[in-house]
């Protein structure tokens, strides 16, 4: 199944010139992130945390009610999930993570020795030594994608009802990428929609969540543009796997200036994974078909920085369409 012509090029919007300069500096200056002692790991400021959660408001208002596409099908309403920030390792294990992102991973270890094994502990703590090569793998990882652990969730259930499902997601994510750059985190939140069933329903559903996308980024007067783009897989079949990625349009991204108006940033991505999830989890549709999955991923903390650098970063000056978008209940009539 290749995606249809219509996601086979860049769709263009506005990119207009953004400020230059070092925008890490800045937000720590204003103290709207503040510094953890790692690249990529930041504490927020409460204005900060009022504008996400703002933003995920408006995600749920915009994913709700279930809608109408075009061919007249109506979509199901999305189910709510929050998951917490980590994952079964065994499910990730199946999920082929460590073939296609092995240094993005983030795995939990733990001390599970006696106490002659935490003597030694101490002693190479003591001596700057490495001390973590005595930990042992626990049943546990850090989520790298809000919707990983879905799928064997609705597997689990049995064949997809039809019409299949939508599953609204939220998790912090952990990606091993440290960087300056203020939009690349270690850890982050997501929000997901993710839809199961035939071809044709995952298809309408990315059609639609792309439109979506695009008018809920033009309503926060964000430039942007639409670009097919892939995953950063890892060596040299990792390479292939990205151009055949592209070459296909399975991942589309909305993207914003916000660290330069050159490269701008990936803040909503929309990822058709045709039947790969599906196969992986016996996932079946009503006509026993195996199910495709697509997702549409929301970068909160990225959308949040758009915003203040497009914006500034006192929300109270911000533009009032703006304002009337994020925060309607404080809308004046
Ligand atoms: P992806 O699974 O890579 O398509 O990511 C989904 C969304 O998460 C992206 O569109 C970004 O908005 C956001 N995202 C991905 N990586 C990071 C990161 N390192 N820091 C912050 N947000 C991220
Ligand atoms: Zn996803």
């Amino acid at each position: 199944v290749t995606a249809p012509a219509r996601f086979s090029g860049p769709v263009t919007g506005v990119v207009e010139a953004t400020p230059s300069g070092d925008y890490l500096q800045q937000l720590f200056a204003a103290g709207v992130l503040i510094p953890l002692g790692v690249d990529g790991l930041y504490a927020r400021s409460g204005g900060f945390e009022a504008v996400v959660d703002a933003l995920d408001r408006l995600i749920t208002r915009i994913g709700r009610p279930a809608w109408v596409g075009a061919d007249g099908r109506s979509e199901p309403e999305p189910e709510v999930m929050r998951l917490p920030p980590a994952m079964s390792r065994s499910i990730f294990e199946r999920t082929g993570y460590m073939s296609a992102f092995p240094q993005l991973a983030g795995t939990v270890h733990c001390f599970c020795g006696d106490e002659r094994a935490h003597r030694e502990l101490l002693e190479l703590l003591e001596s700057k030594s490495d001390w973590a090569a005595g930990q042992t793998t626990s049943e546990l990882v850090l989520i790298p994608a809000a919707c990983y652990p879905i799928y064997p969730i609705m597997a689990e259930r049995g064949t997809l009802p039809p019409g299949g499902r939508v599953v609204d997601i939220g998790a912090t994510c952990f990606r091993h990428e440290p960087s300056r750059e203020p939009t690349r985190m270690q850890m982050f939140r997501m929000r997901e929609y993710v839809r199961m069933g035939e071809v044709a329903e995952v298809d309408a559903f990315r059609a639609g969540w792309l439109e979506r996308g695009r008018s809920m980024v033009t309503s926060l007067r964000l430039p942007f543009v639409v670009e097919a783009a892939s995953d950063p897989f890892f060596g040299r079949t990792g390479r292939l796997m990205a151009a055949g990625q592209i070459e296909q349009a399975l991942k589309l991204e909305l993207q914003i200036p916000v660290n330069s108006s050159d490269a701008p940033t990936a803040c909503l991505s929309f990822n058709y994974h045709q039947d790969k999830f599906g196969a992986t989890w016996g996932l079946r549709t009503s006509n026993g078909a195996v199910a495709h999955t697509c997702c549409v991923g929301f970068g909160m903390e990225r959308l949040t920085l758009a915003l203040f650098r497009h914006h500034g970063f006192d929300t109270a000056t911000w533009p009032a369409g703006v304002r009337d978008i994020l925060w309607p209940e404080q809308a004046s009539p």
